[in-house]
């Protein structure tokens, strides 16, 4: 059925585009340099793809002759470029290819869309979406933390805000040669170092509102709101970006306490301090997760008394009880080098993290006490779409597609509608 409606959804769109085109050729351009009318210079065939099929249109250029500048009014009003898709399908295929691979997501346009389009094509479309939305990320970032805006302005910002990061490493293209540079063409631009070989780290921040989280089922937890940050590079830049996002989203008042979830990673405890008012908590279930270890050496895999052991760490620093805990350690005799060593580190970790863990006064202040949605959160963005396998991105890839897979999981459809196919060398 729908079918039948898609020539008759191309001819009404392709009358519209005319009519359009119609009332475009009787206004005569300025020229944007000089402000003279400029002058008629011929008038082509133009076609590009749009949602329901090809559309043609008879595109008028005109010239400031003593400038030399050119333009053609038509393709910038409806947004379009000679031969390519439009700018409202290139978003729809972008949309799919944030969800799927490249293959898959040509197999779906043709599906979904009736779009024939090879995954090249469609790979083309996020890189210059991707780049548009990252450059809009990157502009939000340097705005925020260029002004430092005045937190204390902001009126009713929230009483606490939860913080979390998270990262993985994610396998990059290795080129083997750099690219040569052809006579004739404009060099390409260096492509930037890969550190650590093979691989990039990529980091994921989250915020969110302590009170919307909400308990669905008994012990399952789900959240009303989060918003992700995102970022292929070092800690400072992650954090930059939850500063932008906090600010943005009005939530850092003069008093709200940032309650900073962790699971041990220094990188996350060394740029807390850009929060003068914050709450540091080591994620609950990695401190329990230290205790299993030693637990494993000294009562043995799967034995009962390891269970009980643990179960007895772990109601007590739940109860805030870190330093009788520790005292209790301290009193046990290990029986190997092995285990004197593992728990050697384990009061060492306990004794470092002691101030992050008064896991009941979290529980009292309705703080959480775990890192769940984090890691979920980073999952989400990263593993369900990047980590699949056998895959290898470029720097520039994975920085367009996370940017646009950021977007679409903050359901920022406003700024989405908003993207521009921006100008890519590739
Ligand atoms: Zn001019």
């Amino acid at each position: 059925m729908e079918a039948e409606f898609r020539p008759r959804m191309l001819l009404a769109l392709q009358e519209k585009v005319s009519a359009v085109a119609e009332s475009c050729a009787t206004v005569v351009p300025r020229c944007q340099r000089c402000g003279r009318p400029m002058s008629h210079q011929d008038t082509r065939p133009v076609s590009w793809l749009a949602r329901y099929g090809r559309l043609h249109a008879p595109v008028r250029r005109y010239r400031c002759l003593p400038c030399g500048w050119e333009c053609r009014p038509l393709l910038q009003l409806l947004e379009v470029e000679p031969g390519r898709i439009s700018g409202g399908l290139a978003r729809l295929l972008a949309i799919l290819a944030v969800v799927a691979p490249y293959p898959l997501a040509a197999q779906l346009a043709a599906a979904l869309l009736g779009v024939t389009i090879s995954p090249m094509g469609i790979w083309r479309v996020v890189q210059r979406l991707g780049k548009a939305a990252a450059q809009y990320h990157e502009a939000l970032s340097h705005y925020h933390n260029d002004s430092r805006s005045q937190p204390d302005q902001i009126q009713e910002a929230p009483a606490a805000v939860v913080l979390g990061g998270d990262g993985c490493a994610l396998g990059m293209q290795v080129r083997p040669r750099r690219r040569r540079e052809r006579t004739g063409e404009a060099p390409f631009p260096r492509l930037p170092a890969v550190e650590e070989g093979q691989f990039r780290e990529v980091k994921t921040g989250v915020l969110l509102l302590p009170g919307e989280r909400v308990e669905t089922a008994p012990g399952r937890r789900s959240l009303v709101r989060r918003f992700l940050v995102t970022c292929l590079g070092d800690a400072d830049t992650i954090f930059r970006h939850l500063w932008a996002q906090l600010c943005e989203l009005g939530w850092l008042g003069a008093n709200t306490v940032v309650v900073i979830v962790g699971d041990g990673a220094e990188w996350i405890w060394n740029r807390a301090a850009l929060f003068p008012r914050r709450c540091e908590i080591l994620d609950f279930w990695h401190a329990v997760e230290h205790a299993w270890e030693f637990a494993r050496l000294r009562f043995g895999e799967g034995s009962q008394q390891a269970d009980g052991w643990v179960q007895q760490i772990a109601e007590d620093l739940r109860a805030g009880k870190v330093k009788e805990v520790i005292t209790r350690l301290r009193r046990l005799r290990p029986r190997t080098p092995e285990q004197r060593a593992n728990l050697g580190r384990l009061i060492r970790y306990y004794r470092e993290n002691a101030t992050r863990m008064r896991y009941d006064e979290y529980l009292r202040l309705g703080y959480g006490i775990g890192s769940g949605a984090v890691e979920s959160a980073h999952k989400q963005v990263v593993h369900a779409r990047m980590r699949q396998a056998g895959m290898r991105w470029s720097e520039a890839g994975a920085r367009h597609l996370l940017a646009l897979r950021l977007l679409l999981l903050n359901q920022n459809w406003a700024q989405w509608d908003q993207l521009r196919m921006v100008w890519v060398a590739a």
